[in-house]
């Protein structure tokens, strides 16, 4: 266990948050900038917002670093491969880099949906168990699993892609080839599709949709807000996501019996529409003792769970497992 202040970096192709932290996961500096393009400029930010939070912090180096990134990527090496949302970091040995900035630090590296299902579990929602899904459903559909106390990485470093599970074999078509996947049906994406579909229907089923995105294209939100004034299209919507939500979690249950499902991500805030009736299905179908035994709660550490999952990261949790 390190003593002293933790940096966490949450490395994504939009932006960069960096925070100093303590051990107990205490934010005591916070740096966020946007990515720059290339790979000097993706290193020297990190680099910049590092020394700013440590500056801030009033320390002078880590006791430990973490990076959350993109994958694919090879964690125990600390080397991003061929991350597609950060052109000009193929191959980047950032562990090797930060333990040259910082000789005395223990430095990580971990996949970024696995980064946030280890700071849920240290921080977060998923404390004190060591069987724990975490799912994030936003624009995609991603997660980490923990299983008897370590994070599943799986041969090839790529465990844990709930959401490309093909729950629909006869489903549309999901950007990574396949058909059906839970993401292309239940993601806030798949979302906005269902949406933009209603809208263009010739019978005007779509017409409350389109009336609560305003000047908007019409989205998971005008869906939610339609859905509750009680449209019958948005609630068509709601009720074909809700069934592969259902499906998804089901599937994690009667696989990997996890003591708890953590589910974050923006179209989780809307909890009683989209997960809870979900959850309540998934629960009721799978095995018995399993379905009993899983709770399925929202995460807990919202926008910052990038930035402490790498700081649950830097404290080893990925490499030397988290416990029970
Ligand atoms: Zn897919």
């Amino acid at each position: 266990m390190a003593h002293g202040v933790v940096v966490g970096i949450d490395l994504g192709g939009t932006k960069i948050l960096t925070v100093a932290a303590t051990p107990e996961g205490r934010i005591l500096a916070r740096r966020r900038v946007a990515t720059p393009t290339g790979r000097d400029g993706v290193v020297g930010a990190m680099r910049d917002t590092v020394a700013a939070v440590l500056g801030e912090a009033g320390a002078d180096g880590p006791a430990a670093l973490g990076v959350g990134a993109p994958g694919p990527m090879d964690p125990e090496a600390g080397v991003l491969l061929e991350p597609p949302n950060l052109p000009g970091c193929e191959n980047l040995p950032l562990a090797e880099i930060f333990r040259g900035y910082y000789p005395g630090a223990e430095v990580h590296v971990e996949n970024d949906a696995n980064a946030a299902a280890l700071g849920e579990r240290r921080f977060g929602a998923g404390r004190g168990v060591a069987d724990l899904c975490y799912i994030t459903i936003s624009t995609g559909i991603g997660g980490g699993i923990v299983a008897g106390g370590r994070l599943v990485r799986g041969a090839a470093g790529t465990a844990g892609e709930v959401g490309h599970m093909v729950v629909e074999p006869d489903g549309p078509q999901c950007h990574c080839g396949l058909h059906g996947c839970w993401e292309v049906l239940a993601s806030g994406t798949a979302i906005a599709r269902m949406a933009r579909e209603a809208v263009a229907s010739s019978d005007g089923s779509g017409a409350a949709i389109r009336a609560a995105a305003g000047d908007d294209p019409p989205d998971a939100r005008a869906v939610d807000a339609a859905a509750a004034a009680g449209d019958a299209a948005a609630l068509r919507i709601v009720r074909a996501a809700v069934r592969y939500n259902g499906i998804g979690f089901c599937n994690l249950i009667q696989l990997l019996s996890p003591a708890r499902i953590v589910v974050g991500g923006g179209v989780s805030r809307a909890w009683d529409r989209y997960i809870a009736p979900a959850a309540e299905w998934a629960r009721q179908n799978a095995f018995d003792r399993p379905g009993r035994m899983c709770e399925i709660v929202p995460a807990d550490l919202g926008d910052d769970v990038g930035a402490l999952g790498a700081v649950a990261v830097a404290l080893g949790d990925g490499d030397r497992g988290v416990g029970a």
